[in-house]
């Protein structure tokens, strides 16, 4: 198998089949992110994923769900993502989900016909970062894209029978704004009704723009008993018509909670209401800030 520069997943993608596509990501400006900063965006060609392919039949044959490689590899052409999902059809019968980290920028270039096609092709859960559900913290965080692109291109998704997941970064509007930040974050899942919902603190990797803002005092951090409260506050606003799946079980969570939604939407607020309770004065008054090694304070 071919696997160039960093390779990521999300943590519930750990049983999928992994193929890279694409090496790096093509927006590589998130102000919080520095996972692929050193590493140019390319295209894997065609005739490199179909070995890929080739070899991955002999070890993986059963694999019924395969994530494509890297940071945004939806921000492919739909062309390409068709021809790549054939060639796993071809040598993975079993296959029946393709999955793929993407952005909203990712989506808006393709029309609603290949949105269609792509679903057809077996497209589903894309791991989508919204981040958030404000519009000037959508910006600060140089997604590149509005809210009401986000909500748009969502809604296309539905359209076209494409299932995706979104993340939501929590403690990203700072300690002043919990409240408005969650209930907004909760209104944007709620009208666009995803099939997971992945949760985690705002993290600064070392040399981005966020980094140096929480360096110099310009953005504030939340201490983690705020973040958690900012967790409590949203799954309180949820309200999902069909299962939703809830994912808060991330290293960097500093209460662990997963569930579905709506069935479990209780048990999540009683065991983070639990969760923050048994934290130490101390951990509940630290913050998610990472040291000059990059390693998060409170691991
Ligand atoms: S957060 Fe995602 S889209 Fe943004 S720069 Fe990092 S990998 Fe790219």
């Amino acid at each position: 198998m071919h696997f160039y520069g960093q390779n990521y997943r999300p943590p519930f993608e750990a049983q999928s089949l992994l193929l890279q596509v694409t090496t790096g990501c093509s927006h590589n400006a998130c102000s919080f992110c520095a996972m692929y900063r050193r590493t140019p965006y390319t295209e894997s060609p065609l005739h490199e994923i179909e070995s890929d392919l080739y070899e991955a039949a002999r070890f993986r044959p059963n694999a019924t769900r395969v994530f494509l490689e890297n940071g945004d590899a939806f921000g492919l052409p739909a062309k390409r993502l068709l021809e790549i999902a054939e060639l796993i059809h071809k040598y993975l019968p079993n296959v029946t989900t393709i999955g793929a980290y993407a952005s909203i920028k990712n989506i808006i270039p393709k029309t609603d016909e290949e949105l269609k096609q792509l679903a057809v092709a077996g497209y589903a859960h894309l791991n989508i970062g919204v981040e958030s559900g404000l519009d000037d913290v959508i910006a600060y965080l140089k997604k590149g894209t509005t809210l009401a692109d986000a909500r748009e291109q969502m809604h296309r998704l539905n359209e076209a029978n494409l299932p995706f997941n979104v993340n939501i970064i929590f403690a990203s509007a700072g300690p002043d704004r919990i409240e408005e930040h969650a209930i907004a974050c909760a209104a944007l899942v709620n009208e666009v009704q995803p099939k997971l919902i992945s949760v985690s603190p705002i993290h600064a990797d070392f040399g981005t723009p966020l980094f140096d803002d929480i360096a110099s005092g310009k953005f504030k951090e939340c201490t983690l008993g705020q973040y958690v409260e900012e967790e409590i506050l949203f799954v309180r606003q949820l309200d999902l018509k069909n299962d939703c799946g809830f994912f808060g079980q991330h290293v960097s969570n500093p209460v662990k909670v997963g569930g579905i939604l709506p069935r479990d939407k209780e048990k999540l607020i009683e065991w983070l209401e639990a969760g923050l309770s048994a934290m130490s004065p101390e951990l509940r008054n630290s913050h998610p800030r990472k040291g000059a090694e990059g390693r998060p304070l409170y691991a």
